[in-house]
């Protein structure tokens, strides 16, 4: 059998290594043909032995390393070797927007695509579902919710009435608003339930993790802000649910481990093999719990809601302006509850418009991240 040849961006991170464990674990099916990471290549060379791989994207350009086998550097280098590869999917797990001119040239060359950075669809869906109809890519969501929509919407034809996105919750759902004024990155980094990247787990305990995924989810499944949900389900085990029409709802359960997505995008459109990890165990868990977020306590995720209903500059500015307050506060120099404050403020400031270029959508992108850095002044300690 042909092994199905896998490039992975962001190949030293959270998700990415969870995707190379499953990759390894399955060794039969899957060959590691390229990686690409910003500055962790003491990881990215014990990759390239491990996994035999020939090619290695590096992106900060202050890195210099010697090796026997192909390395690339910079961005364009990134593109260079996106470009030049021989693959059959590429994963893009690298946070924020980064991967966004990569994953547009791997569609352009008809490879499927197994997509962890939500950010990219939240400024650049419709570009990107667009060229990906176009050329007959699929787009495969690593994001646990979305993957688990994606799972129960596979071969449905009926019509979906709402789609339900579960939380954690984060780290302050169920504790005082004081609790999140004395929150420091240190605080806010040790994440109850899933172990993930730094800019993410702030995206969580904020709650515009959830935000950017409802304006993912609109891009991946093609529905209105107004028909998805966020439920808070603090033990992270149903991922996500769906409603048909007709008031039936599927849902996809596993345990709290990206494993199990990363799994069932590797094998698609196969199921995959018979598995050695955990199962779940619904009657050791006994009962789950759902509880409606409080939109007062989460401003985060009230914005997503208002953005969502609005154009794509404003999902840009909600994207662009996250990431540079996150930034920001994990550098010690605003407080946690300031990344609301400065998203509102940026976000009074954008004009409903959308987009037909990169170039534009790029430019907006820019723009709002200086916007929201002067913003920043009159919040930062
Ligand atoms: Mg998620």
């Amino acid at each position: 059998m042909k092994k199905k040849r896998i490039v992975v961006l962001g190949a030293t991170g959270s998700v990415g290594q969870t995707v190379l464990r499953e990759i390894a674990a399955h060794r039969e099916f899957f060959e590691v043909v390229g990686i690409a990471c910003q500055r962790n290549v003491t990881r990215a060379q014990e990759l390239l032995l491990e996994f035999n791989i020939s090619a290695l994207a590096i992106t900060d350009e202050t890195i210099h390393i010697t090796s026997d086998r192909k390395i690339y550097r910079g961005s364009a280098g990134l593109m260079a070797m996106v470009t030049e590869l021989d693959f059959d999917a590429l994963v893009v797990a690298i946070s924020g927007i980064d991967g966004l001119k990569p994953t547009l040239r791997a569609i352009d060359r008809s490879k499927d695509i197994i997509l962890a950075s939500k950010e990219i669809l939240v400024e650049a869906g419709d570009l990107v579902m667009q060229r990906a109809r176009e050329r007959g890519v699929q787009i495969l969501p690593l994001d646990s919710e979305h993957n688990a929509i994606f799972q129960c919407t596979r071969g449905e034809t009926g019509e979906i009435q709402k789609l339900q996105l579960t939380a954690s919750g984060g780290r302050f759902w169920n504790l005082p608003v004081s609790a999140m004024e004395a929150a420091t990155p240190e605080i806010v980094l040790n994440h109850p339930k899933w172990s993930m990247g730094a800019k993410i787990t702030v995206d969580s305990s904020t709650m515009a993790n959830k935000g950017l995924e409802i304006i993912e989810a609109m891009h991946l499944f093609q529905v209105q802000a107004e028909q998805i949900e966020v439920l808070v389900h603090p033990e992270c085990v149903v991922h996500s649910l769906v409603e048909f029409v007709d008031g039936n709802i599927l849902a996809q359960l596993s345990p709290t481990s990206m494993a199990y997505a990363a799994r069932a995008c590797l094998f698609f459109p196969e199921r995959g093999i018979a598995s050695q990890s955990e199962k779940l165990d619904l009657a050791f868990l006994g009962s789950l719990h759902f509880y409606a977020p409080d939109l007062k306590k989460f401003p985060c995720l009230r914005l997503a809601y208002e953005v969502a209903r609005r154009k794509q500059s404003l999902h840009i500015a909600y994207n662009a302006a996250n990431e540079v307050a996150v930034e920001l506060f994990l550098a010690h120099k605003i407080s946690f509850l300031s990344i609301p404050q400065i998203l509102d403020a940026v976000l009074e400031k954008i004009d409903d418009r959308t987009f037909a270029t990169l170039e534009e959508i790029l430019a907006v992108d820019q723009m709002v991240r200086s916007q929201a850095c002067q913003v920043a002044r009159r919040f930062a300690f």
